[in-house]
Parts: structure tokens; sequence; C-alpha cells
């Protein structure tokens, strides 16, 4: 299987089965993503590649060593416990991967890129710990801070020379916004409610956002005359005005105007469920199509 060694197969699907979401009726990781993906999961459907899994090993490997040190120190952390809530007659269950007891921190390990925290932390990292937190304060915890900790599976020790904004270690702590109850309650009877309708009566295609699809936008083409690929692409027609007006021979070009493509990458790439979905079957065959 892609050349890997049988022990490294081994890892993964070792890796894989020590995942349990327990007697609930959605995780919070499923509650947060997109309710075809879930329905087509819980259908038998998902079909994951081993190679696909080894930053998911990686990230596994991570947890285990720092349960490991979390528990020589079993009075002040906490680590991987799951907790059950009933909300809106589902059962919704959640795993915490650190809890600092003397710091009051509810910490989510990620082993992620280095671009994942480019504009900071994801709002489905964030949802994420906040629905966990309300959770967990159902069964008593406090907390003063929410933490994304961060292992960069990417980082770069040279690129730390040139980027004022690159992480100086592969490793940093991420701070994340605390919501009230109220506010996790109402998130989490939304997903539940979408969840429980896709199940009910059928799932649509996941949102762009959630195919990770960048939106579609106009763009500009300075070209010149009779050329088959343009001398440069500007946002805006007002910029490319300017570009044009700037060149020595500006009657020569020509503006011409037209509709970005994007991929939608999930589906492309990262989907588990893709061969049993409409959305990404019709994918599939685009990209064939533009291969024969
Ligand atoms: S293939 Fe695309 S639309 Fe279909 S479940 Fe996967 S991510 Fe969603």
């Amino acid at each position: 299987m892609n050349g890997l060694p049988d022990l490294i197969v081994s890892a993964v699907e070792e890796s894989n089965s020590l995942y349990d979401k327990g007697k609930c009726d959605i995780s919070i990781t499923e509650m947060i993503g997109p309710p075809r993906i879930s329905v087509l999961k819980r259908e038998g459907k998902a079909k994951s590649d081993v190679a696909d899994s080894l930053f998911a090993l990686q990230g596994s490997a991570m947890h285990s060593i720092i349960e490991l040190a979390a528990n020589r120190e079993p009075g002040r952390y906490l680590s991987e416990e799951r907790y059950f809530q009933e909300i809106d007659g589902w059962i919704v269950s959640g795993q915490y991967d650190l809890i600092d007891c003397k710091e009051h921190i509810l910490a989510d390990l990620k082993f992620a890129g280095i671009t994942t925290y480019k504009y900071g932390v994801k709002p489905e990292y964030v949802a994420q710990l906040n629905c966990l937190a309300y959770i967990l304060r159902q069964h008593d915890f406090t907390f003063k801070k929410l933490q994304s900790w961060a292992m960069y599976r990417d980082f770069s020790k040279m690129k730390t020379l040139f980027g004022a904004d690159y992480p100086e270690c592969g490793f940093e702590v991420h701070s994340v916004e605390m919501w009230t109850d109220a506010k996790c309650l109402s998130f989490m009877q939304e997903r539940i409610a979408l969840h429980r309708d896709a199940r009910e009566n059928g799932s649509e295609p996941c949102s762009r956002s959630e195919r990770f699809q960048k939106p579609e936008a106009t763009e500009y083409c300075i070209q010149k005359k009779g050329a088959k690929k343009p001398y440069r692409v500007k946002d805006s027609r007002e910029i490319a005005e300017e570009f044009k007006n700037s060149l020595k021979k500006p009657d020569d070009y020509e503006i011409i105007e037209r509709q970005t493509k994007s991929e939608p990458v999930r589906c492309a790439l990262y989907c588990d469920v893709a061969a049993s979905c409409d959305f990404g079957q019709q994918v599939f065959a685009e990209k064939q199509a533009q291969h024969t």
C-alpha cells in the first residue's frame, strides 16, 4: 500500500482504532463539521488512505507523549478524558486533551502546519474548544483560560532568520476567546438542528467554505492585443487601468475581465466520503475530463 512498510500501516490502523467517541448521538468534532460528511460516515461510506493518515499518526504520537508527561503530575494535570451532555435530546460527547488544574486552563493540542494559524485560531477550533468547555462546566470544571497548543509539523529553523512573523520555535500557545454558556448552548443547538435535519431528511452538499473553496471573484487581465496570455492580472478594474496607462504603449493593450476558478480542495483531496457523495463524484469526473 503506497510502498509503506506493513508496520507503519499497522501503526496507522492501531492509532485509528484508539478513537472512540463513546455512546453518543454526535461528537463535538462531528457536530462542528459538515452534516453531509457525518451522514455518509455513519452509513459506513468513509474510505481513508493510510498515506493520508500519516500526519494524524504523528499527532497521536504527540498526544500520547504529552499524556505520559501529564501523568507524572496527576495533582496538576488531567488528560484525555471524554464527557457527555444531553442537548436538545441528543447526547453530545467531547474529549479534552489537557486540563491544567492549577492554572485552570483547558488546552487543545494541534499538530498543524504553520499556515493553519496564519489568521489566528481557526473559527472551528474556537468553537470546538468552547463547546468542550461548556460540557465540562456542566460537570463542575471551571476555566480561566482556553488555549490552542500548536505543535508545528513544518517548522523550519532556517526560516526564523527571514520572517518577523514566523514562530520562534516549533511550538506556540494561542489564546482562545471564551464564550458565555448562552453562546455555547445556542451554537450547539443550531449545529444539532442542522445535523438532525440532514439525518432525517437527507443532506445537502457541503457549503463552499466547508469544501475549502475560495469565493469566486472577478479579475482583470492586462493583455497585449492578440496575445493568448495576460501580461499582468489585477484584482480591480481601477488598478488594471492604472497599470495599463503606466505602460509605454497603453493602446497596444486591452483589459479582459474573467472569473477566477477555485477548486473544492476538501472534496478533491481531503474528504474520506467523496467517492460516495454526488458532489465529490462530480468533482472527480470534471478532473478526469480535464486530463483526457
Ligand atoms: S465530497 Fe465535498 S461536498 Fe461531498 S461530503 Fe466531501 S467535502 Fe462535502
